[in-house]
């Protein structure tokens, strides 16, 4: 072993969980299954799976977290932790990229994917332990998991489950787990003094940025811990941060920590800042659990986050800014306590945390589009979904909803059963919107155009705006425009990437993002491995712009929108929202009928990425959905359609 490998083993040595070392590996030998509570970074995540690593035999251990970054960040930890070389011994397997080998026996992972390995190994039989961390976090995944594992521990009497989390929810988890045995990692954890603000902030960005500049100016030594919602704030916030640091002439090292960030830059959150420095770290709540940071003296909270809404009435999926819970906000204070006491800036008033952050975040599960887990217990063999153990059954009109929608995707039939296509569906880790596209494709020689266009669509925007460059950003990116909209511009500037010379300077002439163009890349190769594996069809056809379109309203004839009589608005067939194109769109005029990826809310509510649709394809795809007689759409809407309708029939 190196010099580094003792060095990082003396500090090991010292985490809370190594006190309890022989007590937890007993607890999980003794029992099928246990539950484990500790402080953030008490070393429930590093430290568990490798005391468990050495007593069991020959299976693996997986486990499992919410969050990619986590399970990419901690499995490279650990592999330096046990001074091996990552994708070895220890690796991480998240979606669209496998980071392990034969040799791997202690695999992080994303809950999604351990879902989705069940799919072919439904006893999970490759495992000797299953470890579901963060199990606070409660994601649809990690509570769907519960439900499986609870049948599979019946039938493989040699199977050891363990749940750790950070929060007290004990009680919940032993009970749902039939008084399974809980062991509690004593805390080590330092006084917090926490302030709230007298009045409400107009502006939490501001607010956020000037109080780490007024701590960076006033307060002692230790380092900043500020939570923010997004990368664009959190850049944004670290420019500011920075240029009033260098105004002062203090010794300040500011850096960003949020999922889509680079690895070898999340990594620079980790090492403590130089002598005399102090670091200030932008995060969003990825850092609230599931990675510590050491240092932290000071919190900076404005107490939002980022999450993901679905309304079953209207069928909208959002990612909104919404107040956190009191739970989070003390996890989040705590952050500030770990190496001495710290202090705690809220930047909201006693009454708003009083009255208005809920006791605990509502566990996904209830509050998600649960059309791709319906398809996806459904390919499990789950067939009685409604009777299904869930830890917290979802409403039924969610789940009503979830069938309806996969019903009209033709992935179930009347009886409720898988059909073939929902089948075929269910092989791919996406949206089934997009998995229904990707069948349609293989049947209209598109798939590899089609498989391109979803790959854009599932990475951050590649197209960028640098402020002092707009104009010239814009200019270039005229040149991928497609008359038909987005996802065909989107299609020119990936094939376009993959075929030039020197991809970097590709990137930069024509100011696309290369880390998400190489994203991009590297999912159409995995979608493209798993329609290889699927036997899908591929050819490539004529009257691409045609097939492409077509496919896609195969998968999207629900999320179309018709320009409204007065010309101004988009209103959804579905419920008649009133939508507008985004202002990133390609498309240079507003077309009768379009199709959009997704709608986001901000000042109002826009499609991003839509593309023009003739309403005659819309009615040849879905007849049931659009007959302007039959359907319930707007007055309006139904004009137009049957504007269309004799084209359809010569
Ligand atoms: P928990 O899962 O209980 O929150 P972890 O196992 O994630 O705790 O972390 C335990 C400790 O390991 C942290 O306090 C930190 O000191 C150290 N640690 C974790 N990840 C890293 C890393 N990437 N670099 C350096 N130290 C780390
Ligand atoms: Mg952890």
């Amino acid at each position: 072993y190196s010099k580094r490998f003792f060095e990082i083993l003396k500090s090991r040595r010292k985490l809370p969980c190594w006190q309890k070392r022989q007590e937890a590996v007993d607890m999980v030998q003794k029992h099928q299954s246990s539950v484990l509570i500790g402080e953030t970074g008490s070393g429930k995540t590093t430290q568990v799976p490798q005391f468990l690593l050495a007593e069991f035999g020959s299976g693996k251990i997986a486990v499992t977290q919410p969050r990619r970054v986590a399970a990419m960040s901690v499995a490279s930890r650990v592999a330096q932790e046990m001074d091996v070389e990552l994708g070895q011994e220890v690796g991480y397997l998240i979606r669209f990229e496998d980071m392990t080998s034969e040799s791997t026996r202690l695999k992080y992972m994303t809950d999604g994917m351990l879902l989705r390995e069940c799919q072919t190994d439904p006893l999970m039989s490759q495992y000797s332990v299953i470890i579901l961390d963060e199990a606070h976090e409660r994601t649809l995944s990690t509570d769907i998991l519960f439900g499986l594992l609870k049948e599979v521990l019946q039938r493989r009497p040699e199977l050891r489950c363990l749940v750790m989390s950070a929060t007290l929810e004990a009680e919940k988890f032993q009970e749902y787990w039939s008084g399974a045995p809980l062991l509690r990692i004593p805390g080590r954890m330092f006084p917090v003094e926490t302030f709230f603000t007298l009045r409400p902030e107009k502006d939490y960005l501001a607010a956020a940025v000037e109080t780490c500049c007024l701590i960076n100016v006033h307060e002692g030594p230790g380092d900043i811990l500020c939570f923010l919602c997004g990368e664009e704030e959190i850049e944004k916030a670290c420019a500011e941060i920075e240029g009033r640091a260098e105004e002062t002439g203090k010794n300040t090292l500011v850096l960003p920590l949020y999922s889509s960030l680079p690895m070898n830059q999340q990594r620079r959150v980790f090492p403590p800042a130089p002598e005399g420095a102090r670091k200030i770290i932008v995060a969003t709540n990825i850092a609230e659990t599931s990675l510590t940071i050491d240092g932290v003296v000071f919190v900076v909270d404005p107490g939002l986050f980022k999450q993901m809404l679905y309304n079953p009435r209207t069928h909208v999926e959002s990612l909104l800014v919404s107040p956190i819970s009191k739970a989070s906000a003390m996890q989040r204070a705590g952050r500030a306590g770990r190496t001495r006491p710290g202090k705690c800036f809220r930047l909201y008033t006693l009454e708003t945390f009083e009255k208005e952050l809920p006791e605990s975040t509502y566990p996904e599960i209830i509050r998600s589009n649960l059309s791709a887990v319906v398809i996806s217990l459904k390919k499990l063999g789950v067939d009685d979904i409604v009777h299904f153990d869930f830890m917290e059954p979802p409403s039924p009109e969610a789940m009503m909803r979830a069938l309806e929608m996969l019903h009209f995707l033709g992935a179930i039939d009347d009886e409720g059963d898988l059909t073939d296509v929902g089948s075929r569906m269910a092989d791919f880790p996406v949206d089934p919107h997009l998995s229904r596209t990707i069948i349609a494709a293989s049947e209209r020689a598109c798939l590899t155009e089609v498989l391109a266009i979803i790959a854009m669509l599932s990475v951050p925007p590649p197209f960028s705006r640098p402020r002092y460059a707009q104009k010239a950003a814009d200019r270039a990116h005229k040149h991928f425009a497609s008359g038909y909209g987005d996802h065909l511009s989107l299609l020119n500037a990936f094939q376009a990437y993959v075929s030039s010379g020197s991809k970097t300077q590709f990137c930069q002439e024509n100011f696309l993002s290369e880390r998400n163009m190489k994203q991009a890349e590297n999912v159409r190769k995995q979608l493209a491995s798993i329609a290889r594996k699927a036997k899908l069809e591929d050819a490539s056809g004529e009257m691409l712009t045609h097939s492409i379109r077509r496919a896609f309203i195969e998968g999207f004839f629900m999320q179309c929108a018709h320009l409204d009589e007065s010309g101004k608005h988009y209103l959804t067939v579905r419920d008649q929202q009133m939508v507008a194109i985004h202002p990133s769109s390609f498309l240079q005029h507003k077309p009768e009928w379009v199709l959009y990826h997704e709608t986001v809310v901000t000042d109002r509510c826009y499609m991003r990425n839509a593309t023009t649709i003739p309403p005659e394809m819309l009615i040849e795809a879905s007849p049931k959905f659009y007959h302007p007689e039959r359907c319930k759409l707007h007055e309006h809407a139904r004009k137009i359609l049957r504007r269309a309708l004799p084209r359809v029939k010569s």
